[in-house]
């Protein structure tokens, strides 16, 4: 098993501040956060992503994600939360270790999560929207789980010196 970042992190959690602590997961305060109360909820167990977690886990993650998002809405007064999972080197993820941000939100908070958009080809979207039905459907019923993820084609770049998932991709 190689050294994760964030695995040691977990172990020495008391050296961060806890927001929340099961068995399965621990959510800790972002110390570079995108706005104060920006929460990180990992998996206690190594996953490096999403597609890892049993069915299990992945409601139990988020369905704690959700009450830290209430908790963040009323403890900090916000007006809006992002729950967001960076899964994967090419989506931003900078640590091998599955993890969710949840970040607190107001008007002016100057955070952008934008993307630029183009109107989809009709057709594109048509045979788009097939595809996925199909595969959604196998995946559903278990069928076609493996083949949509090939584990050992996941690669996740990690920077030495930061620990902490790098989780914001600004748009210019
Ligand atoms: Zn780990």
């Amino acid at each position: 098993m190689t050294a994760c970042d964030i695995c040691e992190m977990i172990a020495k959690k008391d050296d961060f501040k806890v927001v929340y602590e099961d068995d399965k997961v621990v959510a800790l305060l972002h110390e570079t956060p995108a706005f104060i109360g920006h929460t990180l909820l990992f998996t206690k167990e190594h996953f490096r992503i999403i597609e890892e977690l049993s069915d299990e886990l992945t409601s139990h993650v988020f369905n704690v994600a959700n009450k830290i998002s209430t908790a963040i809405f009323e403890a900090l007064n916000v007006h809006g939360t992002n729950i967001l999972v960076n899964n994967g080197a090419d989506a931003g993820q900078t640590h091998a270790h599955f993890g969710v941000n949840i970040i607190p939100r107001t008007e002016q908070d100057g955070i952008s999560l934008e993307w630029p958009m183009q109107q989809a080809d009709p057709k594109k979207l048509e045979d788009t929207s097939k595809l996925l039905n199909d595969f959604v459907m196998q995946a559903v019923s278990g069928a076609g789980v493996e083949k949509t993820v090939k584990m050992d084609d996941v690669v996740i770049k990690s920077d030495e010196d930061d620990y902490m998932i790098k989780q914001l991709k600004r748009m210019p």
